[in-house]
Protein backbone atom coordinates (compact mmCIF):
# COMPACT_ATOMS: atom_id res chain seq x y z
CA UNK A 1 0.00 0.00 0.00
CA UNK A 2 1.13 3.37 -0.78
CA UNK A 3 1.69 6.23 1.76
CA UNK A 4 -1.30 8.03 1.78
CA UNK A 5 0.09 11.54 0.51
CA UNK A 6 3.63 11.87 -0.46
CA UNK A 7 6.02 13.23 2.04
CA UNK A 8 6.04 17.03 0.58
CA UNK A 9 2.53 17.05 1.37
CA UNK A 10 2.53 16.03 4.50
CA UNK A 11 2.55 18.78 7.92
CA UNK A 12 2.97 17.74 11.15
CA UNK A 13 2.12 21.20 13.27
CA UNK A 14 1.13 21.80 16.05
CA UNK A 15 -1.09 25.00 17.39
CA UNK A 16 0.10 27.23 20.07
CA UNK A 17 -1.84 29.99 21.73
CA UNK A 18 -2.01 32.21 25.15
CA UNK A 19 -5.37 30.33 26.75
CA UNK A 20 -8.61 32.06 25.21
CA UNK A 21 -6.58 33.25 22.34
CA UNK A 22 -8.86 31.03 20.45
CA UNK A 23 -6.86 27.67 19.90
CA UNK A 24 -9.42 25.22 20.08
CA UNK A 25 -12.01 27.33 18.20
CA UNK A 26 -9.51 27.41 15.64
CA UNK A 27 -8.55 24.01 15.96
CA UNK A 28 -12.53 22.79 15.88
CA UNK A 29 -13.16 25.45 12.69
CA UNK A 30 -10.11 23.36 11.16
CA UNK A 31 -11.48 19.98 11.64
CA UNK A 32 -14.65 21.34 9.97
CA UNK A 33 -13.55 22.50 7.02
CA UNK A 34 -11.32 19.78 6.57
CA UNK A 35 -13.92 17.30 7.71
CA UNK A 36 -13.59 14.50 5.01
CA UNK A 37 -12.11 11.00 5.45
CA UNK A 38 -9.20 10.65 2.85
CA UNK A 39 -9.55 7.04 0.98
CA UNK A 40 -6.27 6.72 -1.32
CA UNK A 41 -7.42 7.88 -4.35
CA UNK A 42 -11.20 9.46 -3.29
CA UNK A 43 -12.50 11.84 -0.76
CA UNK A 44 -15.64 11.09 1.17
CA UNK A 45 -17.32 14.42 1.64
CA UNK A 46 -20.42 14.71 3.86
CA UNK A 47 -21.00 11.76 6.36
CA UNK A 48 -17.75 13.32 8.16
CA UNK A 49 -19.09 16.41 8.74
CA UNK A 50 -22.33 15.44 9.81
CA UNK A 51 -20.83 13.14 12.44
CA UNK A 52 -19.00 15.24 13.45
CA UNK A 53 -21.47 18.19 13.93
CA UNK A 54 -23.63 17.15 17.22
CA UNK A 55 -20.01 16.45 18.75
CA UNK A 56 -18.90 20.23 18.43
CA UNK A 57 -20.76 21.41 21.12
CA UNK A 58 -18.97 19.11 23.55
CA UNK A 59 -15.69 21.38 24.15
CA UNK A 60 -12.62 19.41 23.09
CA UNK A 61 -14.07 16.02 22.00
CA UNK A 62 -12.45 16.50 18.16
CA UNK A 63 -9.03 16.89 20.44
CA UNK A 64 -9.22 13.20 22.34
CA UNK A 65 -6.05 11.81 20.14
CA UNK A 66 -2.26 13.05 20.44
CA UNK A 67 -2.59 13.37 16.78
CA UNK A 68 -5.11 14.03 14.17
CA UNK A 69 -5.22 13.87 10.63
CA UNK A 70 -7.25 15.99 8.12
CA UNK A 71 -6.78 17.00 4.73
CA UNK A 72 -6.87 20.34 2.92
CA UNK A 73 -5.69 20.23 -1.08
CA UNK A 74 -4.36 17.24 -1.23
CA UNK A 75 -1.90 17.74 1.24
CA UNK A 76 -2.43 15.65 4.79
CA UNK A 77 -2.34 17.55 7.31
CA UNK A 78 -1.18 16.00 11.47
CA UNK A 79 -2.23 18.42 14.15
CA UNK A 80 -0.41 17.55 16.76
CA UNK A 81 -1.99 18.07 20.08
CA UNK A 82 0.27 20.53 22.23
CA UNK A 83 -0.11 21.59 25.77
CA UNK A 84 -1.99 24.58 26.74
CA UNK A 85 0.32 25.77 28.70
CA UNK A 86 3.47 25.48 27.41
CA UNK A 87 5.88 25.21 30.66
CA UNK A 88 9.13 22.97 31.48
CA UNK A 89 7.16 19.86 31.00
CA UNK A 90 8.07 16.44 29.24
CA UNK A 91 5.18 16.28 27.00
CA UNK A 92 5.59 19.70 25.86
CA UNK A 93 9.63 18.87 24.75
CA UNK A 94 7.92 15.53 23.21
CA UNK A 95 5.22 17.01 21.16
CA UNK A 96 7.95 19.75 20.10
CA UNK A 97 10.13 16.47 18.74
CA UNK A 98 7.44 15.24 16.38
CA UNK A 99 6.03 18.57 14.68
CA UNK A 100 7.64 20.62 11.57
CA UNK A 101 5.43 23.64 12.11
CA UNK A 102 3.08 25.52 14.06
CA UNK A 103 0.29 27.74 13.75
CA UNK A 104 0.84 30.21 16.63
CA UNK A 105 -2.38 32.25 17.54
CA UNK A 106 -2.67 35.55 19.21
CA UNK A 107 -5.57 37.79 20.14
CA UNK A 108 -6.06 41.03 18.10
CA UNK A 109 -7.62 42.10 21.71
CA UNK A 110 -5.07 40.79 24.35
CA UNK A 111 -1.66 41.49 21.92
CA UNK A 112 1.47 39.37 23.14
CA UNK A 113 0.63 38.21 26.26
CA UNK A 114 3.33 36.75 28.78
CA UNK A 115 2.34 33.75 28.21
CA UNK A 116 2.47 33.51 24.39
CA UNK A 117 6.42 35.37 24.68
CA UNK A 118 7.48 32.01 26.70
CA UNK A 119 5.65 29.83 24.28
CA UNK A 120 7.58 31.52 21.40
CA UNK A 121 10.41 31.28 23.33
CA UNK A 122 10.34 27.24 23.41
CA UNK A 123 9.85 27.50 19.78
CA UNK A 124 12.54 28.88 19.11
CA UNK A 125 14.52 26.33 21.76
CA UNK A 126 13.38 23.80 19.48
CA UNK A 127 14.26 25.97 15.71
CA UNK A 128 10.36 25.14 15.57
CA UNK A 129 8.84 27.48 11.95
CA UNK A 130 5.89 29.28 12.11
CA UNK A 131 3.26 31.15 11.03
CA UNK A 132 0.82 33.47 13.31
CA UNK A 133 -2.84 34.13 12.87
CA UNK A 134 -4.02 37.49 14.83
CA UNK A 135 -8.00 35.83 15.75
CA UNK A 136 -10.87 37.57 17.15
CA UNK A 137 -10.93 40.02 14.80
CA UNK A 138 -14.21 40.58 15.32
CA UNK A 139 -13.95 41.52 19.28
CA UNK A 140 -14.56 45.17 20.55
CA UNK A 141 -10.69 46.68 20.96
CA UNK A 142 -9.33 44.57 18.02
CA UNK A 143 -6.54 46.14 16.33
CA UNK A 144 -4.14 43.73 13.83
CA UNK A 145 -2.07 46.79 13.52
CA UNK A 146 -1.20 47.08 17.26
CA UNK A 147 -0.57 42.88 17.54
CA UNK A 148 1.64 42.93 14.12
CA UNK A 149 3.87 45.62 16.39
CA UNK A 150 3.72 43.33 19.17
CA UNK A 151 5.45 40.78 17.62
CA UNK A 152 8.06 42.79 16.24
CA UNK A 153 9.02 44.27 19.58
CA UNK A 154 8.46 41.78 21.51
CA UNK A 155 9.43 38.39 19.74
CA UNK A 156 12.51 39.74 18.25
CA UNK A 157 11.19 38.10 14.88
CA UNK A 158 10.12 39.61 11.77
CA UNK A 159 6.74 39.63 10.72
CA UNK A 160 5.56 40.08 7.78
CA UNK A 161 1.65 40.67 6.86
CA UNK A 162 0.34 38.58 4.56
CA UNK A 163 -3.10 39.97 4.31
CA UNK A 164 -4.50 42.77 6.20
CA UNK A 165 -8.42 43.00 7.62
CA UNK A 166 -11.26 44.52 5.88
CA UNK A 167 -13.48 46.42 8.81
CA UNK A 168 -12.92 45.66 12.20
CA UNK A 169 -14.78 44.60 15.32
CA UNK A 170 -18.47 43.95 14.34
CA UNK A 171 -17.78 45.25 10.73
CA UNK A 172 -14.73 43.48 10.47
CA UNK A 173 -16.03 41.64 7.26
CA UNK A 174 -12.90 39.65 5.53
CA UNK A 175 -9.06 40.21 4.52
CA UNK A 176 -7.20 41.40 1.38
CA UNK A 177 -4.94 38.74 0.21
CA UNK A 178 -1.41 41.00 -0.45
CA UNK A 179 -0.22 38.04 -2.84
CA UNK A 180 -2.84 38.15 -4.66
CA UNK A 181 -4.08 41.32 -4.23
CA UNK A 182 -7.82 40.39 -3.76
CA UNK A 183 -10.15 40.92 -0.99
CA UNK A 184 -11.62 37.53 0.53
CA UNK A 185 -14.81 38.63 2.15
CA UNK A 186 -16.85 35.87 4.03
CA UNK A 187 -20.88 35.48 3.07
CA UNK A 188 -22.26 34.72 6.42
CA UNK A 189 -20.84 33.74 9.96
CA UNK A 190 -22.07 30.57 10.35
CA UNK A 191 -19.84 27.11 10.10
CA UNK A 192 -19.12 26.04 6.22
CA UNK A 193 -19.47 29.68 5.64
CA UNK A 194 -19.03 30.45 1.82
CA UNK A 195 -16.59 33.41 0.98
CA UNK A 196 -16.25 35.19 -2.78
CA UNK A 197 -13.00 36.42 -3.64
CA UNK A 198 -13.39 39.79 -5.54
CA UNK A 199 -11.45 42.95 -6.20
CA UNK A 200 -9.77 45.30 -2.90
CA UNK A 201 -12.54 47.56 -2.15
CA UNK A 202 -11.72 51.14 -3.31
CA UNK A 203 -11.33 52.81 0.09
CA UNK A 204 -8.69 49.83 1.34
CA UNK A 205 -6.51 49.88 -1.98
CA UNK A 206 -3.93 52.51 -0.88
CA UNK A 207 -3.61 50.33 2.25
CA UNK A 208 -3.31 47.66 0.69
CA UNK A 209 -0.40 49.07 -1.93
CA UNK A 210 1.32 50.24 1.10
CA UNK A 211 1.19 46.52 2.81
CA UNK A 212 1.91 44.55 -0.22
CA UNK A 213 5.45 46.81 -0.71
CA UNK A 214 6.54 45.97 2.78
CA UNK A 215 5.50 42.54 2.42
CA UNK A 216 7.63 42.12 -0.94
CA UNK A 217 10.42 43.98 0.73
CA UNK A 218 10.94 41.89 3.28
CA UNK A 219 10.62 38.73 1.22
CA UNK A 220 13.16 39.88 -1.03
CA UNK A 221 15.74 40.58 1.23
CA UNK A 222 16.23 36.95 1.69
CA UNK A 223 17.20 36.43 -1.81
CA UNK A 224 19.52 38.12 -3.31
CA UNK A 225 18.65 37.33 -7.10
CA UNK A 226 15.29 38.49 -6.44
CA UNK A 227 16.18 41.65 -4.48
CA UNK A 228 17.93 42.54 -7.85
CA UNK A 229 15.12 42.24 -9.91
CA UNK A 230 13.14 44.11 -7.76
CA UNK A 231 15.65 46.80 -7.44
CA UNK A 232 15.25 46.74 -11.33
CA UNK A 233 12.20 47.57 -10.92
CA UNK A 234 10.69 43.99 -11.87
CA UNK A 235 6.85 43.04 -10.94
CA UNK A 236 8.16 39.76 -8.81
CA UNK A 237 5.53 37.25 -10.00
CA UNK A 238 3.42 35.61 -6.25
CA UNK A 239 5.39 32.23 -6.88
CA UNK A 240 8.54 33.75 -6.63
CA UNK A 241 7.52 35.18 -3.93
CA UNK A 242 5.98 32.78 -2.19
CA UNK A 243 9.02 30.36 -2.41
CA UNK A 244 11.35 32.73 -0.77
CA UNK A 245 8.59 33.53 1.58
CA UNK A 246 8.57 30.32 2.26
CA UNK A 247 12.57 29.24 2.50
CA UNK A 248 12.34 32.55 4.88
CA UNK A 249 9.70 31.34 7.16
CA UNK A 250 11.52 27.32 7.41
CA UNK A 251 15.18 29.08 8.20
CA UNK A 252 13.39 30.91 11.20
CA UNK A 253 13.74 34.69 9.16
CA UNK A 254 10.29 35.42 8.65
CA UNK A 255 6.87 34.63 10.37
CA UNK A 256 3.99 35.05 7.62
CA UNK A 257 1.02 36.56 9.59
CA UNK A 258 -2.38 36.51 8.83
CA UNK A 259 -5.82 37.19 10.65
CA UNK A 260 -9.55 36.20 11.06
CA UNK A 261 -11.85 35.20 13.62
CA UNK A 262 -12.19 31.71 14.48
CA UNK A 263 -15.33 32.07 16.11
CA UNK A 264 -17.14 33.54 13.47
CA UNK A 265 -15.99 31.43 10.70
CA UNK A 266 -13.39 34.11 9.25
CA UNK A 267 -10.27 33.44 7.80
CA UNK A 268 -9.75 29.55 8.57
CA UNK A 269 -9.78 28.50 4.73
CA UNK A 270 -6.40 31.19 3.66
CA UNK A 271 -4.95 29.46 7.09
CA UNK A 272 -5.11 26.46 5.88
CA UNK A 273 -3.67 27.14 2.44
CA UNK A 274 -0.69 29.07 4.16
CA UNK A 275 -0.24 26.04 6.17
CA UNK A 276 0.42 24.44 3.04
CA UNK A 277 2.40 26.81 1.69
CA UNK A 278 4.78 28.01 4.12
CA UNK A 279 5.22 25.70 6.66
CA UNK A 280 7.83 22.62 6.70
CA UNK A 281 6.97 19.26 5.36
CA UNK A 282 9.71 16.46 6.75
CA UNK A 283 11.80 16.71 3.78
CA UNK A 284 12.30 20.00 4.51
CA UNK A 285 13.76 20.08 8.30
CA UNK A 286 17.12 18.64 8.97
CA UNK A 287 17.32 14.70 9.58
CA UNK A 288 16.75 13.47 13.32
CA UNK A 289 20.43 12.33 15.04
CA UNK A 290 20.93 9.15 17.84
CA UNK A 291 23.43 7.36 18.54
CA UNK A 292 23.91 3.87 17.79
CA UNK A 293 24.12 1.86 20.98
CA UNK A 294 26.27 -1.17 19.60
CA UNK A 295 28.63 1.41 18.99
CA UNK A 296 27.95 4.75 20.62
CA UNK A 297 29.05 6.47 17.34
CA UNK A 298 26.54 9.41 16.81
CA UNK A 299 24.01 8.58 13.07
CA UNK A 300 21.49 10.25 11.75
CA UNK A 301 18.27 9.30 10.06
CA UNK A 302 17.21 11.25 7.15
CA UNK A 303 13.58 11.24 6.19
CA UNK A 304 13.37 8.70 3.50
CA UNK A 305 11.66 5.25 2.85
CA UNK A 306 14.52 3.36 1.89
CA UNK A 307 16.32 4.18 5.05
CA UNK A 308 16.31 1.77 7.85
CA UNK A 309 13.06 2.31 10.20
CA UNK A 310 13.14 4.36 12.84
CA UNK A 311 10.44 5.91 15.12
CA UNK A 312 9.98 7.71 18.01
CA UNK A 313 7.00 7.35 20.43
CA UNK A 314 5.68 10.86 21.96
CA UNK A 315 2.40 9.67 23.62
CA UNK A 316 1.05 6.83 25.12
CA UNK A 317 -2.82 6.59 25.88
CA UNK A 318 -5.64 4.58 27.32
CA UNK A 319 -8.68 3.97 24.79
CA UNK A 320 -11.88 2.69 25.48
CA UNK A 321 -11.91 0.75 22.01
CA UNK A 322 -8.76 -0.06 21.72
CA UNK A 323 -6.80 -0.11 24.83
CA UNK A 324 -3.40 1.14 24.79
CA UNK A 325 -2.77 3.52 21.91
CA UNK A 326 0.71 4.17 20.87
CA UNK A 327 1.63 7.30 19.15
CA UNK A 328 5.09 7.31 17.20
CA UNK A 329 6.09 9.45 14.48
CA UNK A 330 8.15 7.61 11.93
CA UNK A 331 11.35 9.41 11.44
CA UNK A 332 12.79 6.97 8.72
CA UNK A 333 12.26 3.97 7.00
CA UNK A 334 8.92 2.27 7.31
CA UNK A 335 6.43 0.16 9.21
CA UNK A 336 4.13 -2.58 9.04
CA UNK A 337 1.35 -3.65 10.92
CA UNK A 338 1.76 -7.21 12.69
CA UNK A 339 5.60 -6.69 12.34
CA UNK A 340 8.23 -7.07 14.90
CA UNK A 341 10.26 -3.89 15.90
CA UNK A 342 13.30 -3.02 18.23
CA UNK A 343 13.11 -0.94 21.13
CA UNK A 344 16.70 0.62 21.21
CA UNK A 345 15.89 2.35 24.33
CA UNK A 346 14.86 -0.85 26.26
CA UNK A 347 17.23 -3.03 24.39
CA UNK A 348 13.88 -5.48 23.41
CA UNK A 349 12.40 -6.94 20.20
CA UNK A 350 8.02 -5.67 20.15
CA UNK A 351 5.39 -6.56 18.33
CA UNK A 352 3.02 -4.09 16.45
CA UNK A 353 -0.71 -5.20 16.44
CA UNK A 354 -2.97 -2.46 14.35
CA UNK A 355 -1.34 1.05 12.77
CA UNK A 356 -4.20 2.80 13.13
CA UNK A 357 -4.42 6.72 11.88
CA UNK A 358 -6.76 9.25 14.06
CA UNK A 359 -8.89 11.35 12.33
CA UNK A 360 -10.81 13.74 14.39
CA UNK A 361 -14.18 11.65 14.10
CA UNK A 362 -12.97 8.13 12.94
CA UNK A 363 -9.54 5.88 12.83
CA UNK A 364 -8.60 4.34 9.83
CA UNK A 365 -6.76 0.96 9.83
CA UNK A 366 -3.76 1.52 7.79
CA UNK A 367 -1.05 -1.75 7.01
CA UNK A 368 2.41 0.69 6.79
CA UNK A 369 3.59 4.27 7.96
CA UNK A 370 6.60 5.52 5.79
CA UNK A 371 9.07 8.19 7.28
CA UNK A 372 7.55 11.43 8.17
CA UNK A 373 3.99 10.08 9.24
CA UNK A 374 2.38 9.82 12.34
CA UNK A 375 0.37 6.90 13.90
CA UNK A 376 -0.92 4.75 16.64
CA UNK A 377 0.19 1.30 17.60
CA UNK A 378 -2.48 -1.05 18.94
CA UNK A 379 -0.28 -3.70 21.30
CA UNK A 380 3.03 -2.37 21.46
CA UNK A 381 3.96 -2.53 24.86
CA UNK A 382 6.53 0.88 24.95
CA UNK A 383 6.62 3.71 26.55
CA UNK A 384 7.02 7.63 26.02
CA UNK A 385 10.29 8.76 24.93
CA UNK A 386 11.48 5.10 23.35
CA UNK A 387 12.85 4.87 20.29
CA UNK A 388 11.81 1.71 18.12
CA UNK A 389 13.82 0.83 14.87
CA UNK A 390 14.95 -1.84 12.80
CA UNK A 391 16.45 -4.22 14.61
CA UNK A 392 19.76 -4.60 12.06
CA UNK A 393 20.10 -0.45 12.51
CA UNK A 394 19.70 0.08 15.75
CA UNK A 395 19.58 4.00 16.94
CA UNK A 396 18.31 5.65 20.14
CA UNK A 397 16.82 9.44 19.03
CA UNK A 398 18.94 12.10 20.96
CA UNK A 399 17.69 11.90 24.95
CA UNK A 400 15.53 14.51 25.75
CA UNK A 401 17.11 17.80 26.85
CA UNK A 402 15.37 20.66 29.12
CA UNK A 403 16.55 23.39 27.93
CA UNK A 404 17.50 26.08 29.93
CA UNK A 405 13.97 28.05 31.82
CA UNK A 406 13.17 31.14 29.96
CA UNK A 407 12.43 34.11 31.51
CA UNK A 408 9.47 35.76 30.50
CA UNK A 409 10.16 39.69 29.44
CA UNK A 410 6.84 40.83 30.23
P1 LIG B 1 -8.30 28.62 23.97
O1 LIG B 1 -8.27 28.75 25.45
O2 LIG B 1 -7.12 29.30 23.33
O3 LIG B 1 -8.50 27.23 23.49
O4 LIG B 1 -9.54 29.52 23.47
P2 LIG B 1 -11.00 29.11 22.98
O5 LIG B 1 -10.97 28.68 21.58
O6 LIG B 1 -11.61 28.21 23.99
O7 LIG B 1 -11.69 30.54 23.02
C1 LIG B 1 -11.87 31.25 24.22
C2 LIG B 1 -13.15 32.04 24.13
O8 LIG B 1 -13.05 33.01 23.09
C3 LIG B 1 -14.36 31.17 23.77
O9 LIG B 1 -15.48 31.68 24.47
C4 LIG B 1 -14.52 31.38 22.28
O10 LIG B 1 -15.86 31.23 21.86
C5 LIG B 1 -14.05 32.80 22.11
N1 LIG B 1 -13.45 33.04 20.79
C6 LIG B 1 -12.53 32.31 20.15
N2 LIG B 1 -12.22 32.84 18.96
C7 LIG B 1 -12.98 33.96 18.85
C8 LIG B 1 -13.14 34.94 17.84
O11 LIG B 1 -12.50 34.92 16.77
N3 LIG B 1 -14.03 35.94 18.10
C9 LIG B 1 -14.75 36.02 19.25
N4 LIG B 1 -15.58 37.02 19.41
N5 LIG B 1 -14.63 35.09 20.22
C10 LIG B 1 -13.76 34.08 20.02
Amino acid sequence: MPRIVPIERLRNIGIVAHIDAGKTTTTERILYYTGKTYKIGEVHEGAAVMDWMPQEKERGITITAATTACYWKDHQINIIDTPGHVDFSVEVVRSMKVLDGIIFIFSAVEGVQPQSEANWRWADRFGVPRIAFINKLDRLGADFYRVLKEIENKLSIKPVAIQIPIGAEDQFKGVVDLMEMKAIIWLEETLGAKYEIVDIPEEYREKAEEWRAKMVEAIVEHDDELMMRYLEGEEIPVSDLKRVLRKATIERKLVPVLCGSAFKNKGIQPLLDAVIDYLPSPLDVPPVKGTNPKTGEEEERKPLDDEPFCGYVFKVMSDPYAGQLTYFRVFSGKVFAGSYVYNATKDKKERIGRLLLMHANSREDVQEAAAGEIVAAVGLDATTGDTICDEKAPIVLEKLEFPEPVISMA
